[in-house]
């Protein structure tokens, strides 16, 4: 029992893996990964690239099936729950009008060959939302305000627009049947930092407004931190830390969070910050060997950390850690 568990969540992960077969063996891209986002909330996801945060995002719209666990969704009203994992087809074809992604890469996401209204209809003409084309032109329209993209633009093609209108695009679309929940993977990490700011404004905005659910995925913790009502922190497959932002950014309790934390830059001169320097490599998720993942890397790795994985557990309120070290303290 956690602290987590008295209240219904939006959504409930248990157990999940996303395992790939390679030439040289079962790659573990996530590795039995539990936690809960609640309603309205912005779950932060954070990680070195190809710690499997994305892959664990597209498993909870099931845009990627995963090797075993479930995704649970409950419906708000009546408190019942379906397993994302398991639904038929169809039924996930109606699903997916509440889960929605937006992807990292504004310029490869979309169709080149279609034009900015285009690209808003194709959901709505996908999903037969309208048979009224007059309704549509309203849809459309409305959807171009709602993120900030000039009537004018309808016409225009990717390539005329910047990365920041580009982003909007996919906003919109991912938008168009009114979702609840959205995967938010890596969307600002392809533009500049002036237009990233917009993007981050305009994605609390929407949230603010409409109460969508976010799962924010990024590898850049200070990106996340001013989105995030708490963020989980992904090493090699797994979650090694997950709390509310302020208090990870206070009382990192994993050392591997710890590290990412020391390495952000502080731009005032008076104060000093101890960066610690992760050495030894990062190993392979092939196969990985029993034991805690991050011990080749850790300063305070002990003999049971060779021997046990750690688990995720609560060490203080809803401040859950994987790590040998920090459940001793904690006790
Ligand atoms: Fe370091 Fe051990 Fe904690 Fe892993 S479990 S992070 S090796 S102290």
């Amino acid at each position: 029992m956690t602290s987590e568990d008295n209240n219904i969540p939006y959504m409930r992960v248990d157990n999940l893996k996303k395992f790939f077969h390679t030439k040289r063996g079962m790659l573990h891209a996530v590795d039995d990964v539990s936690f809960a986002i609640r309603k309205g909330e912005t779950l932060g996801l954070v990680g070195e690239s190809g710690c499997g945060k994305s892959t664990l995002g597209r498993c909870l719209i099931r845009l990627l099936d995963a090797t075993s666990g479930r995704v649970i969704l409950y419906d708000e009203k009546t408190g019942e729950g379906v397993d994302v994992t398991k639904v038929s087809k169809s039924a996930m074809k109606q699903l997916r009008r509440k889960v929605q992604i937006v992807f990292q890469d504004p310029y490869s996401c979309l169709n080149p060959r279609l034009s900015v209204w285009e690209l808003i209809a194709e959901p709505l003409i996908v999903n037969g939302v309208f048979s009224d084309k007059n309704a549509m032109k309203r849809r459309i329209h409305e959807l171009m305000s709602i993120v900030g993209l000039a009537e004018r633009l309808e016409n225009a093609y990717p390539h005329e627009l910047d990365g920041g209108r580009r982003q909007r695009i996919g906003i919109a679309r991912s938008l168009a049947l009114n979702p609840e929940f959205i995967v938010l993977d890596e969307p600002v990490s392809a533009l500049d930092v002036c237009i990233q700011a917009q993007i981050l404004n305009l994605l609390n905005e929407l949230q603010r407004e409409f109460h969508y659910t976010y799962v924010f995925i990024s590898h850049n913790l200070s990106v996340v931190k001013h989105v995030s009502d708490r963020i989980a922190v992904m090493y090699l497959g797994k979650i090694v830390e997950l709390s509310d932002y302020r208090e990870l950014f206070v009382k990192p309790m994993h050392p591997y969070t710890q590290a990412l934390l020391s390495a952000i830059p502080v731009a005032r001169l008076d104060v000093k910050k101890e960066r610690i320097i992760l050495e030894g490599d990062v190993p392979s998720p092939i196969e990985p060997p029993d034991g805690c993942r991050f011990m080749g890397r850790c300063r305070h790795c002990m003999e049971i950390c060779k021997k046990e994985t750690p688990e995720l557990k609560e060490v203080f309120p809803n401040h859950f850690t994987a790590c040998h070290l920090a459940e001793l303290r904690g006790r």
